[in-house]
């Protein structure tokens, strides 16, 4: 999977929006202090699926909505759009659309080249490709020193996202609660046959 194009609107202080392309290979972005570096990093990470506001640098996830300036109103929504190259022969064709938007008292809500979708679908298309919203290739200001300084479990986290499989520890979540569930149905059809005996 290969970015291509980040679209912004009402994100942080991408008040108007903004479209950037994303070329092949290593991406730096310079600018000056406060210029809204980490606010683009942290767009990439939120329309992959990031639930922590904490980890946006926020108190709630409104708080990514342009909070408004003296001279300009605060925003409603935000919005941010992600593209990205897939496998052609894939689930999603040659391209892949991600939308993730968030309204005031209406939480986020995500699209899928087009179709809504759970947080969760979008978390998974990412972990599948080897990357995420905790994604090791998002190197944002801090982030070297947090990998030296990660506990063992933290990076062996890294590493199954870095090899695609941590979409597969969901899967089994997923599939354990599934089989609970249909053990507890099976003993109660048991109670059940034995009340008819
Ligand atoms: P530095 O180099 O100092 O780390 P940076 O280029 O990474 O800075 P960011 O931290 O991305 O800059 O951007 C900070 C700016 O974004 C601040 O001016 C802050 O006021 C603005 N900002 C953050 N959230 C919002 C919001 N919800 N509404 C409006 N502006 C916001």
């Amino acid at each position: 999977m290969q970015f291509r194009r980040l679209k912004l609107s009402g994100f942080k202080s991408f008040v108007e929006p903004a479209e950037l392309r994303i070329e092949p290979g290593l991406t730096g972005v310079v600018g000056p202090n406060g210029c809204g570096k980490s606010n683009l990093l942290e767009a990439i990470r939120w329309v992959m699926g990031e639930s922590s506001a904490k980890s946006m640098r926020g108190g709630g996830m409104e708080d990514v909505i342009f909070a408004g300036t003296a001279n300009r109103p605060a925003r409603d929504f935000a919005e941010v759009l992600l593209t990205a190259e897939t496998d052609p022969s894939g689930p999603h064709g040659g391209e892949l659309e991600v939308v993730r938007r968030i309204e005031r008292g209406a939480g986020s809500a995500y699209r899928v080249n087009g179709k809504d979708v759970r947080a969760k679908d979008v978390a998974l298309i990412f972990a599948d490709a080897a990357t995420g919203a905790h994604s090791p290739a998002l190197v944002s200001q801090g982030r070297i020193a947090a990998v030296i300084a990660a506990k063992p479990a933290e990076r062996r986290m890294m590493l199954e996202e870095a090899a695609g499989i941590a979409g597969l520890h969901v899967r089994r979540r997923d599939a354990e609660q599934k089989l609970r569930a249909t053990e507890a149905n099976l003993a109660r059809l048991d109670d059940m046959l034995a009340g008819l005996e």
